[in-house]
């Protein structure tokens, strides 16, 4: 993909990132079901602001889009008070993407920005170019530029959030394949033939085990075959109102139910690990994402999976990192996406010594 063909002349994208950048910034966006998150990054990966807003995701896709011009324009400002100005903008989105055309294709976060031509009408309401990503791949842009991925040529990334997202490094360049709108779904890789049912429609999915809506999906499963849960917890199923965190914290406590929900979602997640590294003949992971968060619960059953399972690889050389960024990871990767697009400059990351 190539981004979004921007109409207008900008002299600043001349001279690349390294020549004759002083004092510009780029944007980077994370754009939610819950909250716009995005960043102010200068061209050697420092954040200089940060926003975050309600993403409004219920309401129509203009609410969103104004939301996001006027957060654009108040970074804009930051930018400005500090002496540099902003020369594009990189959005990270769940979904499938038209990214030639910056259009959302389908977003299950956003439903309502469906066919929206987000990235081409930012662009033209903020005059800068501006590049759009799925959000799997900037949070992968977003280590390998300022995380853990700068230290390795080739990996995986895996989001877990509500859903569970992926991409792939290779030779420290974002893989993209056939530009086919989507990439490196490793949430949609079926990792049990006659596991339980996905959003996306098929059976078994690694995402149907290992995201967030696999975790309360499995607990208001339980409840309602009448297993003995904590009463919090079944007040909160009950509700309506259950997270992956209420999940999380059940399992700490020691609810047998939780644990093995995490337990499942290690297995899986091991499994595909296992699929891919012996396909790829590969051995190093980054995992990112809110439901990241629950590292101490899922990490030993993917770690015991990852060394039984694949026959190929010598478990000793398998790495599994959690994201360094956190939460920021997206912003970084989408800030990065916009500085690589608007230079040409898409070749391989300088990979460092760890
Ligand atoms: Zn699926």
């Amino acid at each position: 993909m190539r981004g979004v063909r921007h109409r207008l002349s900008f002299s600043a994208q001349k001279g690349g990132r390294d020549k004759g950048m002083a004092g510009a910034y780029c944007i980077g966006i994370d754009i939610g079901g819950t909250y716009i998150k995005m960043g102010l990054f200068d061209a050697q990966g420092q954040g200089h602001a940060f926003r975050r807003t309600p993403s409004n995701a219920s309401g129509p896709p203009e609410t969103l889009f104004e939301t996001l011009v006027r957060a654009c324009r108040d970074l804009k400002e930051a930018a400005r008070r500090q002496g540099g100005r902003v020369i594009a903008v990189g959005l990270g989105v769940a979904g499938k993407l038209d990214t030639s055309l910056g259009r959302v294709v389908f977003s299950p976060n956003l439903p309502h920005m469906a066919g929206f031509p987000l990235a081409p009408r930012l662009q033209e309401a903020l005059e800068i170019p501006v590049f759009m990503e799925n959000d799997a791949n900037v949070f992968g842009l977003g280590e390998a530029w300022a995380g853990l991925g700068r230290h390795r040529r080739h990996w995986i990334g895996v989001t877990l959030g509500t859903g569970v997202g992926g991409c792939f490094i290779v030779e420290g360049s974002l893989w993209l394949g056939d530009h086919l709108g989507f990439v490196g779904e490793i949430g949609h890789m079926i990792v049990d033939p006659h596991g339980p049912p996905c959003a996306c429609g098929q059976v078994g999915c690694l995402e149907a085990h290992a995201s967030g809506s696999a975790l309360t999906r499995g607990m208001i499963e339980a409840l309602k075959a009448g297993a003995p849960l904590p009463e919090e917890i079944e007040h909160v199923v009950r509700s309506g109102s259950l997270t992956p965190e209420d999940v999380y914290r059940a399992a700490e406590s020691g609810d047998p139910h939780a644990r093995q929900l995490f337990q499942r979602m290690g297995w899986a997640l091991g499994l595909a690990l296992a699929n891919l590294f012996t396909f790829l003949g590969i051995q190093s992971a980054v995992i990112g994402g809110g439901v990241s968060q629950a590292w101490d619960q899922f990490y030993p059953p993917m770690m015991e999976t990852l060394r039984t399972v694949p026959k190929m690889l010598d478990p000793s050389g398998i790495q599994i990192y959690r994201t360094a960024l956190g939460p920021l990871a997206p912003l970084y990767g989408a800030a990065y996406l916009a500085w690589t697009r608007l230079d040409g400059s898409e070749g391989p990351l300088r990979v460092e010594k760890p």
